[in-house]
């Protein structure tokens, strides 16, 4: 079995819809199929909830109404039939009452905000299990609230999904198709939450390991993965093939084709990833496998809005323990480090998410000299193969980049990475110098 994920535009109009029945259905084999909300819907419950949170009931209802009226053109033109129709105006008509209550609601909580943003993927999966129904597919919804389920620190847990998603099928194993929702799961609570902005392709992944597909494919809007940033660079291309570990740094570190987490279950299970343009289906898109091909340098990607702390102190001298009790601090408040660089007395690190900066900052204080944090950084991460017997790699990048400062570098953790942090107003000039010095 395949699963196939289709993002917010591959799902935004509805001769996307038509065309995605047309592309899940051609070659005759079961698939799972994880949607995305329709494009915008997202950020617009989003915005619907901000004025929720601000108190403002009418900005939201008339946000809702808004939203309503795109729903209500677009069924218009996805459906054949009266009785098509009818049914997808029968789903509206259910969630947007929901969404009624939910506006309604007061106090307006975190909770009512997950329910609330989970209506997008509701919305979309309902609306297209009803066409294909139209369409005579022999095809069924599988709720994700009954199988995707994530613990008290927001992690997936596998043998869960892997459990609950054998008996959600297990009655239905006979259909060919099997619609679900990308983004949305459940809480320890039971309560309806989320994997975070861009979810739906880590749902996609978890799927895939759970059931052990024999691949994954994330259908979007772009030919693949590209070896630099499109929106910044001209005359990208598409990679062909990429590891998993090429493809895990290039996700992570900011190539926005992919949530960042995709990647890992995926690999755990050996289960291949394709990407796919859902306009331009025969093009080959990008492999991500167990395998990797020996091209030397690969992609470019970069990470926006990250924090630099750079961290002194004459104790770390010929200390040991020092870097222990700098990570503590880190881990006390769940933030992650990307990037370390360190010389004998000193170490700068830099963070992104900075909830907990401040905090940070003055435990770091009690042993060790701060100066003031360097905000709006990027990370640029250089994606390839760069043995350590390998000569010429540091250079090649180091030159292309001559003109710009860097703040730290960071080469040899892995045999795949080279990483340098510059100033967020250098970044084009830093993406666009690499590709011309290195591809
Ligand atoms: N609809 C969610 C979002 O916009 C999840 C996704 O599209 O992957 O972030
Ligand atoms: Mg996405």
């Amino acid at each position: 079995m395949q699963v196939w994920k289709f993002g917010g535009t591959s799902v935004g109009k509805p001769e996307r819809m038509q065309s995605i029945r047309q592309l899940i259905t051609a070659d005759g084999k079961p698939k799972i199929v994880v949607l995305s909300a329709l494009s915008g819907s997202t950020n617009t419950l989003l915005s619907i909830s901000e004025s929720l949170i601000a108190q403002n009931q009418a900005e939201a209802k008339s946000k809702a109404n808004a939203l309503r009226a795109h729903y209500d053109t677009f069924l218009i033109e996805l459906y054949q039939t009266p009785a098509g129709l009818g049914k997808g105006q029968a789903i509206i008509e259910k969630e947007f009452s929901f969404i009624d209550s939910l506006i309604a609601t007061v106090p307006y909580t975190v909770k009512q905000e997950k329910e609330m943003v989970a209506l997008g993927e509701l919305l979309s999966t309902q609306i297209f299990e009803a066409y294909l129904q139209e369409e005579g597919v022999n095809s069924t919804l599988l709720p994700a609230l009954d199988f995707m389920v994530i613990d008290a620190d927001n992690e997936p847990i596998m043998a869960d999904i892997e459990r609950k998603l054998a008996a959600t099928i297990a009655p239905v194993k006979d259909k060919q198709i099997f619609i679900t929702q990308g983004f949305i799961c459940r809480n320890p609570a039971g309560e309806v939450d989320n994997l975070k902005r861009g979810g739906s392709d880590y749902t996609a992944s978890l799927i895939g390991g759970a059931i052990q597909a024999d691949e994954i494919q994330i259908w979007t809007d772009i030919d693949g993965m590209h070896n630099n940033d499109p929106r910044i660079v001209k005359n990208t291309f598409p990679i062909r093939e990429l590891s998993f570990a090429e493809a895990a740094e290039l996700a992570y570190f900011g190539a926005k084709i992919l949530h960042p987490s995709t990647i890992t279950p995926a690999k755990i299970k050996g289960v291949p990833v394709r990407l796919k343009n859902t306009m331009e289906p025969s093009a080959f898109g990008t492999l991500i496998s167990e395998k990797s091909t020996d091209i030397e340098i690969k992609a470019i990607a970069a990470k926006d809005n990250i924090t630099a702390i750079y961290i002194h102190s004459t104790r770390m001298l010929n200390a040991y323990g020092f870097l222990k009790r700098v990570f503590e601090i880190f881990e006390k408040y769940k933030t992650p480090v990307d990037m370390i660089t360190t010389s004998e007395v000193s170490v700068s690190v830099t963070i992104d998410q900075t909830a907990n900066l401040d905090a940070i900052m003055r435990e770091l204080r009690e042993f060790a000299e701060l100066e003031d944090p360097d905000k709006d950084q990027v990370i640029i991460c250089i994606v390839g193969n760069f043995w350590a017997d390998k000569e010429g790699i540091a250079i090649k990048v180091l030159d292309a980049i001559k003109n710009i400062p860097i703040r730290m570098i960071s080469y040899g953790a892995s045999e795949h990475n080279i990483s340098l942090l510059v100033d967020a107003k250098h970044k084009n000039d830093a993406l666009n110098a690499l590709n011309e010095g290195l591809f």
